[in-house]
């Protein structure tokens, strides 16, 4: 037991710090967190939970449409945007008690504030100061609007989740995961949505079918998707924001959202003041062990800037406990992650794109498969699903999985396992499909792609 008050004080009630709190106390540790805004962080109270509500909630927009090809007459549908709100505000409130609640049954000290650090023993939280052995940085980042005249005219995906009515046109700025799972929500409750990117193409850094087929599926349901386009400014005007954009060309809508990115929580921290090493981004530099340039601080999740999603974070928060308190020294593993882009339809992935993997491993094999699925035969639907497998070919390891369509984050995971396990493609073909199913295509590529995938 050391000297200080705490053994562990924690800075941030996000995911990777309630992790990391709740296993150091369950090691024995004394530990208090300071949390200014609601426990629970971006991923419970204004990132991941929210947005899944949103998206199944819009999603019915499409089951609506497709039933008729069932025999099913649907009456005319209204869609009620502050009942949705409501719903999901309660949920969210649950949520923020249970996590709070898994602080307190853990015996962890919770101080609701803003915390900052004196040195790098001392915590200041408003009037009260406390002294702590380790202290952990997990205050995670927010979202960052271009810097364009009107910028302040924009909301980003914070103020999406509480808006009054549902703008009836929505302009969404970026074309990563944010943008593109807001495109979605706003166009199934019926909103206008035209999406503009800045590049050649969206999810810059995803393999470039995934890139390409996502691009024409959203297009399919209805959102305006401008690539090499991006907004030089916002103004005012009578019959709603006017968009001013880089081919000369304006836009009229009622909503404008950032979708630009996001940036660490590290201003006025008092980072500096004590040593603590941040990079051009302002993201705390940590080694393998979460450490920080002071051996006694930390830093866990988006502050660091490392893989920005949640289930990592909880991984940093956990090795890290793990690593300190609990004698198991273990860093947090960053190979073969799989992710989802909750899109309409979603983008399922792990490991590496083609590109990548040819730059890895020189000679791949890849599979691919793009087809309609069982349920877009009596729906009438255009949609088409998309899988692709990418294989080290001198070692037959499956390398990277993606898929775009219906439940690819739900495929992918399962998916995972294998390849985090070291599947070859020999033993996905050995798997038995489960039919029908549109997953079952993932154990059924039997063709090679001929061509160079890409150029
Ligand atoms: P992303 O980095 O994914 O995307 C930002 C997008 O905005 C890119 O398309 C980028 O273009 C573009 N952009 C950046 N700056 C500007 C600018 N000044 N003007 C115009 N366009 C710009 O960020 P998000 O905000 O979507 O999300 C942040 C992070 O949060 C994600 O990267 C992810 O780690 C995490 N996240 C994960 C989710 C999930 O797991 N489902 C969901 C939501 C967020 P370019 O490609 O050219 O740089």
């Amino acid at each position: 037991m050391s000297g200080y008050d705490f053994d562990l004080f924690v800075i941030g009630g996000g995911s990777g710090g309630v992790r990391a709190g709740r296993i150091a106390a369950g090691y024995g540790a004394r530990v208090a967190v300071a949390e200014e805004y609601r426990y629970g962080g971006t991923c419970v109270i204004r990132g991941c939970v929210p947005k899944k509500l949103l998206v199944y909630g819009s999603e019915y927009a499409h089951a609506f449409r497709d039933a008729a090809g069932f025999g099913w007459t649907v009456p005319p549908v209204r869609f009620d945007w502050s009942a949705m709100i409501a719903a999901k505000d309660r949920e969210i409130a649950r949520l923020e008690k249970i996590y709070r609640g898994l602080f307190e049954n853990a015996g962890v000290k919770t101080f609701d504030g803003r915390a900052t650090l004196k040195d790098e023993h001392t915590v200041v939280i408003g009037d009260r100061t406390v002294t702590a052995d380790k202290i952990l940085i997990a205050t995670g980042g927010h979202p960052v609007k271009p810097a364009v005249p009107g910028a302040e005219l924009m909301i980003t995906s914070n103020e999406a989740f509480h808006l009054k009515d549902l703008p009836k046109r929505v302009v969404i700025i970026g074309g990563g995961y944010i943008a593109l799972e807001f495109a979605g929500i706003f166009n199934g409750f019926g909103s206008q949505v035209t999406v503009l990117y800045r590049g050649e193409q969206i999810l810059r850094g995803f393999d470039d079918d995934i890139r390409n087929h996502l691009a024409a599926e959203i297009v399919k349901t209805g959102i305006d998707l401008r690539v090499k386009s991006d907004v030089t400014s916002v103004e005012q005007g009578d019959g709603g924001l006017i968009v001013h954009l880089t081919d000369g060309s304006t836009l009229e809508v009622d909503c404008v959202m950032a979708a630009t990115g996001r940036s660490p929580n590290t201003n006025g921290l008092g980072l500096e003041a004590v040593g603590v090493e941040t990079d051009r981004d302002g993201a705390v530099v940590v080694n393998a062990w979460s450490q920080t340039s002071v051996p006694n601080i930390y830093a866990v999740g988006d502050v660091t800037n490392r893989m920005n999603l949640t289930p990592v974070a909880i991984r940093e928060g956990h090795a890290f406990a793990d690593t300190v308190f609990g004698k198991k020294p273990r860093a947090a593993d960053y190979e073969y992650v799989p992710a989802a882009v909750f899109s309409q339809p979603n983008v399922g992935t792990v490991g590496l794109s083609d590109t990548d993997a040819r730059k890895k491993f020189g000679e791949i094999d890849v599979y691919r498969t793009i087809f309609r699925p069982m349920r877009a035969t009596l729906s009438g639907s255009e949609e088409r699903i998309l899988m692709k497998l990418v294989v080290d070919a001198r070692t037959d390891r499956v390398v990277g999985a993606h898929m775009v369509g219906p439940e690819a984050g739900e495929i992918i995971q399962g998916i995972a396992i294998a390849i985090k396990a070291g599947a070859k493609k020999a033993d996905f073909d050995a798997t038995v499909g489960i039919h029908p199913t549109a997953a079952e295509e993932f154990v059924t590529l039997r063709e090679k792609v001929r061509e160079p995938v890409q150029a």
